[in-house]
């Protein structure tokens, strides 16, 4: 079949090289040039394992790229929306630019002659799909949904990093579609993956994708709020959670506590989750608490570093990770964010290093002191936050020797917020604080 993508960050790029690896042909639309002549040249316009072989694959055979609704509309017969829906400043769901590519796709609509059928794949709170985007595209294109054209809502749920294996091996597909033939157009397009399509309304595929991460983000908490109990005490929380995620109703994952959830979809989908049901009337004091305790988890630790060394001025502190999470240069509400803010606010010198996501931090913090490396970010430094979970940090070892020490214990000080390291395990002595353990 033929597919527009319109929007190629992170799930546009993916969903269109996934599709294209299908056999499909491919349309990506972006009002980012720069991207449109990335993908044109077979490079991934961010990094995910395994998609640049598939753009380079398939570039100018089976996906183009361009910034044209039109030629877009006019050359596919369905198109997904893949563009952000951040937060606004209250914390709810900010659809201005899901409305601006409803209104170009419904006035590329207008100028076509056959039966279009438009898939919601960004993820937008219940509702948006059948009374925001329908209305928007039966205005502009002067068309009745249902009649002319098609609607449907296809929630993703990729993990950043994984996102090409994940596409291709899911373990659901959801289409929440106003009528059968949007349904069928959209479930035919994953046929040749092993998963039943599961057929609902609009409403239902939007709660499904936001349920996901609201239970996803809850478990986080959960097990942080436990982990914060449990260093109070001695107890070793990683021992307790592999115990009770033996229990198959509760499963091991999404059980480690640390730092606390970042990325571009848990905090912005449980505030987006939480801004729908005050909407409606209703106060959700769970949710709201996930937020609540993923906000104080990176502060814990700055406590511990205010705690071993008192005032943090002019200290060398050196912070090992920037993405949110390992694999990915996304640092969208990373929590290293908050972490270097506050050792900024007291005066630390702040020293950091990341596989990936260093150019991204550049432009939110660009005074502080970037590395090459591990080994060269903690060479005289005074102290070491681990805060992704990157497995290069795992195996870090000698380079702590090349730290200075602290006055009381002589041995270097790493706080670790992702429990990377086990000190035992190291030949270098150093004094090691886990952030819940
Ligand atoms: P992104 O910001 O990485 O990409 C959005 C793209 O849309 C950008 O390339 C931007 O240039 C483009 N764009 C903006 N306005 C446009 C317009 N009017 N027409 C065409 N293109 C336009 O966003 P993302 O991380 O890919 O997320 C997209 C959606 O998918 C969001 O709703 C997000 O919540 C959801 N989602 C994201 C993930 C994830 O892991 N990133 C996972 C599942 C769902």
């Amino acid at each position: 079949m033929r597919i527009s993508v319109i929007g190629t960050g992170y799930v546009g790029s993916v969903t269109a090289a996934c599709f294209a690896e299908l056999g499909h042909e491919v349309i990506c639309v972006d009002v980012d040039e720069k991207k449109v002549s990335m993908i044109n040249a077979g490079k991934a316009p961010i990094w995910e394992d395994g998609l640049e072989e598939l753009l380079t694959k398939h570039a100018e055979k089976r996906i183009i790229a361009t910034s044209d609704y039109d030629y877009a509309i006019q050359k596919s017969d369905v198109s997904f929306i893949c563009v952000g829906t951040p937060s606004d400043e209250k914390g709810n769901i900010d659809l201005s630019i899901v409305e601006s590519a409803a209104v170009s796709l419904g006035e590329a609509m207008a100028k076509k002659e056959h039966y279009h059928v438009v898939v919601v794949k960004s993820t937008v709170v219940p509702e948006t799909t059948e009374k925001f985007v329908m209305p928007i595209l039966e205005s502009y294109s002067e068309k009745k949904a249902g009649k002319d054209f098609g609607v449907a809502m296809n929630p993703e749920f990729l993990r950043e990093g994984k996102a090409v294996y994940d596409f291709m091996h899911p373990d659901k597909i959801i289409v929440g579609a106003i009528d059968e033939r949007s349904y069928f157009m959209v479930a035919e397009l994953y046929r040749g993956l092993n998963c039943e399509v599961t057929h609902t309304k609009p409403t239902t595929a939007e709660m499904i994708k936001y349920t996901n991460n609201a239970l996803l983000a809850t478990k986080i908490s959960f097990a942080n709020e436990i982990g914060n109990i449990c260093k109070k005490m001695g107890i070793d929380t990683y021992k307790v959670m592999e115990e009770v995620g033996k229990d198959f109703r509760i499963s091991p994952h999404f059980l480690n506590s640390g730092a606390g959830f970042g990325g571009s979809c848990f905090p912005k989908d449980v505030r987006a989750i939480i801004g729908k049901a005050e909407e409606l009337d209703y106060t959700p004091k769970l949710l709201r608490s996930v937020i609540d305790v993923n906000e104080e988890q990176p502060m814990g630790m700055i406590r511990l570093l205010n705690e071993k060394m008192g005032e943090l001025k002019d200290k060398r502190i050196t912070v090992l990770g920037l993405a949110f999470k390992n694999d990915t240069d996304d640092i969208r509400e990373s929590r290293s964010i908050p972490v270097i803010a506050e050792l900024l606010r007291q005066e630390a010198q702040v020293f950091a290093y990341d596989p990936m996501a260093m150019e991204h931090m550049k432009k939110i913090f660009p005074n502080i002191n970037y590395c090459d490396s591990a080994a060269e970010a903690l060479t005289d430094a005074d102290a070491c936050l681990l805060m992704t979970e990157w497995n290069q940090f795992r195996r870090l070892d000698k380079e702590f020797a090349a730290m200075r020490t602290c006055l009381w214990s002589c041995m270097p000080l790493v706080i670790d917020g992702r429990r990377l390291i086990d000190p035992k395990e190291l030949s270098v002595k150093i004094e090691y604080e886990g952030l819940c353990w």
